[in-house]
């Protein structure tokens, strides 16, 4: 199981800056041939410049790497279908799709316009569809696949004025989970990455020049050049990395309680055991996986008293 990517293809949505660019640069060090795709938008979506894609291409050619641009927009069907295409159409097949475009609307949810909230969602929530619907059967097919989303503390933590990107960053380790159990019998991965890396998107939010310097998109991208590989085995994980420092995030059910299943439990009774169905002291690790306690619960009441 190599960590290699030679004879692979893999395709980087919104490669032509920040971490985009850095994941691209690494996967064709590791050997793939890579469709760098940038409608190269100003940061809230406005606009376009080839020139985006078209200078990571150029960077990639002079390592001797292989690539094609392509500007089409992973916000519509047809952009998602088009960016596929470029692959197949001059490499002859798809094993690796980087979610990774991605716009900024940040506005209070009191001052939030509808408008740029769906821009929002077309960009990240349903560009991480339709890139991941056009390549998904070509993967299935040939039986090898690594689908990676970029997801972001804004959704699995909240942040303030981020409503609309982190619901639907949020929405994409939703789109994640299920991908991850259905792509699983044909070696389909489906994982996402959680970022935190110096880029038009964080150079303005006060942080200190001297934590930017560390911020490196490059030091996100090993990440994403190992969920796109062969040695990979994992599929429905969220990596966190950022200046060096990786790591997984999960969710967790509590250990809760368990009333008498045959009847609703009264509203006393959910408020007096309130501390002991949200404390996390105590847990036991769930046979379902991390976030399968409700599952456990319901096999200890199937399970013959005893
Ligand atoms: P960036 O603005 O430098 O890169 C985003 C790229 O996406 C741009 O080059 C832009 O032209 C392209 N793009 C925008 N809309 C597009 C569309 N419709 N079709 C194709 N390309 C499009 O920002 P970045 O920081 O490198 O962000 C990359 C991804 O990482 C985004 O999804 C972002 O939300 C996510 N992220 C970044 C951080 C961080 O710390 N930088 C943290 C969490 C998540």
């Amino acid at each position: 199981m190599t960590l290699r990517l030679e004879g692979r293809v893999a395709v980087v949505t919104g490669a032509g800056a920040g971490l985009g660019r850095a994941h691209a640069l690494l996967l064709a060090k590791q050997g793939a041939k890579v469709v760098v795709n940038d409608l190269g938008s100003t940061m809230d979506g406005k606009g376009e410049n080839m020139a985006a894609a078209d200078r990571v291409v150029d960077e990639i050619r002079d390592a001797g790497g292989e690539a094609v641009a392509n500007y089409d927009s992973v916000a519509t069907k047809e952009g998602g279908e088009a960016i596929v295409a470029a692959a197949l159409h001059a490499f002859g097949r798809i094993d690796v799709l980087v979610n990774n475009a991605g716009i900024l609307r940040d506005k209070s949810f009191a001052k939030t316009n509808l408008d740029d909230f769906r821009a929002v969602f077309d960009v990240h929530y349903w560009g991480g569809v339709f890139c991941t619907r056009a390549a998904w059967n070509p993967m299935l097919e040939q039986g090898y696949g690594r689908v990676i989303f970029t997801t972001s503390v804004a959704g699995t933590s909240g942040n303030f004025g981020q409503a609309n990107y982190g619901s639907a960053k949020e929405g994409l380790l939703g789109l994640m989970r299920t991908l991850a159990i259905e792509g699983a019998k044909k070696n389909v991965l489906v994982n996402a990455v959680s970022p935190g890396a110096r880029s038009r998107m964080t150079e303005n939010l006060g942080i200190p020049e001297d934590y930017l310097a560390m911020l490196d998109p490059a030091h996100v991208s090993p990440a994403v050049a190992y969920l796109a590989s062969e040695a990979c085995a994992d599929t429905g994980v969220i990596v966190t990395a950022a200046a060096g420092g990786f790591g997984r995030l999960h969710y967790f059910e509590s250990q809760g309680v368990q009333f008498d299943p045959h009847g609703p439990a009264s509203v006393e009774q959910v408020a007096d055991a309130w501390g002991r169905i949200t404390a996390f002291e105590g847990m036991k690790p769930s046979e379902f996986g991390a976030s399968g306690r409700t599952q456990d619960r319901l096999a200890t009441l199937k399970r013959p008293a005893g």
